[in-house]
């Protein structure tokens, strides 16, 4: 998955280019930035590449989800419905808004179950949430149709699975608004980066203008500017974007290199009798940035987690307990730890998540462990590695 691995020249001359001019800033010093506009040019490039009518980026994956929330019109009260497995960030954008996170199941998928989306929504629901975790997707067609249903908004986070498919179109082009990250150890990095993609006109207005202060970015004399609505600042910086522009050049050749090392992992692991893989659904087309995995039962799972990093195999992930990506993890939401205070409403929703039954999610993260695809690796050294997942899983069976 990480862009990091192959940063070089290419990435330092596009750096380059702005550190000449010192025009650090993406908007305006139009004479003085020597015909570079790195964040125009990425967000070009960007939308082009998904088949998105645009793209706005900005200072980070978290900043991009709370931008985009923003965009089509939720704030305070307004219920997005989230899974259980996955990145903290999904909650924290929506609690920046004043905004209420519903978290439900997850199935084997590693995403959100769509009977438990269903079971969620409320008079006061707003948006569904899909995170496409570890380079996979939801189930798109069944969140759309009970989006459509109930006048939802859809917005996929993308954030991990840059350049997967489904049914043909990029992940984070199908709803009505995707959302990447561009952080350091993302497909590809910008340092520290997201972005918004859409085909609403009026989405992406908003996004522009919500992610510099309002500002209307009419003209060239931005202190003339006019600001038609409230905004915050969520700018990228036009060094960040450079970075990003050398490493949008290097996609496809990443994910050319992911697919190639997860074939090895994935078809050493599918010779093991009890191992068997995360759902797919059908029409998708994953990034091949982990290679995921079920063993059948917790018990296995932990052992063949610790006999993996026992047998030299690194950056294996037992989700289940590792603090960052399932609730159970995330005591400091589930225990109230803001540093301020809380509204009353994301309050009542909050104290519910320690009796809220969890146990769909349990059975399938219980079993599940994650194996990074690193794009330095030999064909050589994948072989060797599939080899010592394989002896090191069959070990506990
Ligand atoms: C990384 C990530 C984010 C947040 O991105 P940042 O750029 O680190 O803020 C959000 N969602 C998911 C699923 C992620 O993996």
């Amino acid at each position: 998955m990480p862009g990091f691995e192959i940063f070089g020249d290419e990435e330092r001359k596009q750096v380059n280019d702005v550190l000449e001019s010192g025009i650090l800033m993406r908007y305006g010093f139009d004479g003085m930035r020597n015909g570079h506009w790195k964040a125009k040019e990425f967000e070009t490039t960007f939308a082009k590449k998904m088949g998105s009518e645009y793209c706005q980026l900005v200072s980070s994956g978290t900043s991009a989800l709370t931008t985009a929330l923003a965009s089509a019109g939720l704030g305070a009260g307004d219920e997005v419905i989230m899974p259980s497995f996955t990145f903290v960030a999904s909650f924290e954008s929506i609690l920046a808004l004043g905004a209420i996170p519903v978290l439900v199941d997850i199935d084997e998928t590693l995403t959100l179950d769509p009977s438990s989306v269903e079971a969620a929504i409320t008079s006061k629901t707003k948006c569904v949430m899909p995170v496409h975790m570890c380079g996979s997707m939801a189930d798109l067609d069944a969140l759309q149709a009970i989006c459509t249903k109930h006048n939802l908004l859809l917005l996929e986070d993308a954030c991990q699975a840059l350049g997967g498919t489904y049914k043909g179109k990029a992940l984070g082009s199908i709803g009505d608004l995707g959302c990447f990250s561009f952080d350091f150890v993302k497909t590809i990095t910008c340092g520290e980066g997201g972005a918004i993609i859409t085909n609403n006109k009026d989405y992406y207005v908003n996004s522009d203008q919500y992610q510099d202060h309002g500002h209307d970015h009419v003209g060239n004399d931005r202190g003339a500017e006019t600001h038609p609505v409230m905004g915050y600042n969520y700018r990228i910086s036009e060094l960040h974007a450079a970075v990003g522009v050398a490493q949008l050049g290097k996609l496809d050749y990443i994910l050319a290199i992911q697919k190639r090392n997860y074939t090895i992992v994935r078809n050493a692991l599918e010779s093991i009798e009890g191992v068997t893989f995360r759902k797919v659904p059908e029409g998708g087309e994953e990034n091949y940035s982990f290679v995921s995995f079920f063993l059948p039962n917790e018990e296995l799972a932990k052992k063949a987690h610790k006999a993996l990093g026992e047998g030299g195999v690194d950056a294996n992930f037992y989700w289940y307990t590792n603090s960052w990506h399932y609730i159970n993890g995330w005591e400091h939401l589930r225990n109230l730890k803001p540093l301020g205070n809380l509204t009353n409403e994301v309050r009542n929703q909050l104290e519910k998540l320690n009796d809220t039954d969890f146990s769909k999610s349990d059975a399938v993260m219980s079993r599940t462990i994650s194996s990074l695809v690193k794009i330095g690796w030999t064909e050589e050294e994948v072989l060797e590695r599939a080899a010592k997942m394989k002896a090191a899983i069959l070990s506990v069976l």
